[in-house]
């Protein structure tokens, strides 16, 4: 390879999801493959300007496929937001030797990278690691698999203990900008109503489906509510508010907070992140810069950072026509 990259450094930024230790794997075996140097940055963009940087080989990443969380830290770094804190990042990078990084995060991640490049004109790529399947460019970001299989099975589980009694759960799930999360899990686990984001339902309306449910004579109800829900009423307003309508039933809400980020990857995400740290290894060592890695109809794509940064993936509308349906 006659690339004049020959040490390429990884790091995980921001929030962590499941399936970042897959891709650190895989940056790392592919550079070994590829027969490049690889350095690991801890603790985000604060270990770059800390030079908290340790050499991977191999076998640095043995067993860490199957394990949720980021074996490399990630953290919040306000001093990359300063030209002054990238510039130490920068001298720190030089100073080891590094001529390229790998960052895996969300979108902040993916602006302070191109603004670094931008300053420094210093190779970036990005995977994207989210639960939220926020980031354009990609049908999945690496976490969202899993984090939807984790809340399919706690609504499982509450949907037991909602049937016993004959009760109604208000369930919370992350999203506080997208509804990703509670649309997908809500088909997937049946619920009765699903209040996102990027919809205002309506109070009107979700009085109407449960007092339907309830004359259908439905045991249990699960209505799925993501973070960012537009009725204007958090979970706990809602459960009081329809316990004052409808009195009839016995609420209970469910807040499943950050349980959605752990967890052991999914095979889809296992699988998603190992090919997506081949391809960022390989575009950077064929001279390309501040691009993700995506992934289009089951292809690997590269998409410029500052398209994939733009704004939010939209919701999609047939699924919220499937789940009406489904919820005759
Ligand atoms: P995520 O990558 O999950 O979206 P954040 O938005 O917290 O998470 O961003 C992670 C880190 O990326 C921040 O702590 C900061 O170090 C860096 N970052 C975010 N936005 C910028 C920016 N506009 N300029 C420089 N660095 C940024």
């Amino acid at each position: 390879m006659s690339s004049k990259i020959k040490k390429i450094g990884v790091l995980t930024s921001g929030g962590d999801s499941p399936g970042m230790n897959a891709a650190i794997r895989s940056v790392v075996r592919t550079c070994a493959y590829m027969e490049v140097d690889c350095v690991a940055i801890y603790r985000g963009y604060q270990g770059m300007i800390e030079g908290h940087f340790e050499p991977m080989n191999a076998r640095s990443v043995n067993n860490i496929i199957n394990k949720g969380g980021t074996i490399l830290k990630s953290a919040r770094c306000d001093d990359f937001r300063s030209k002054e804190g990238r510039k130490k990042a920068y001298d720190q990078l030089r100073a080891a030797g590094i001529d390229a990084f790998v960052v895996i995060g969300g979108d902040g991640s993916f602006t302070g990278a191109i603004t670094f490049n931008a300053e420094f004109n210093f190779p970036v790529m990005g995977i994207p690691g989210t639960i939220d399947n926020d980031i354009f460019g990609t049908n999945y970001t690496l976490g969202f698999d899993t984090a939807l299989n984790t809340v399919v099975d706690a609504i499982d589980k509450i949907r037991d203990t909602a049937s016993s009694h004959n009760r109604l759960f208000f369930v919370e799930v992350m999203g506080r900008d997208v509804g990703h999360i509670a649309l997908n899990a809500g088909v997937g686990a049946g619920a009765e109503e699903i209040l996102i984001p990027e919809e205002n339902l309506g109070l009107e309306r979700l009085l109407e489906s449960l007092k339907r449910s309830k004359a259908s004579g439905k045991s249990s109800s699960i209505v799925i509510v993501a973070e960012g829900d537009k009725t204007g009423k958090n979970v706990f307003e809602l459960k009081e508010y329809v316990e004052k309508h409808i009195p009839i039933y016995d609420v209970r809400v469910s807040v499943l907070g950050h349980m959605q980020r752990g967890g052991t990857p999914t095979c889809f995400d296992r699988v998603l992140a190992s090919r997506m740290g081949v391809k960022a290894v390989e575009a950077l060592l064929k001279g390309k810069t501040n691009l993700m890695v995506g992934i289009q109809n089951n292809k690997i794509t590269l998409t410029e950072i500052s398209e994939a940064i733009k704004g939010h993936t939209k919701i999609d509308k047939e699924l919220i026509r499937v789940s009406d349906i489904m919820t005759v």
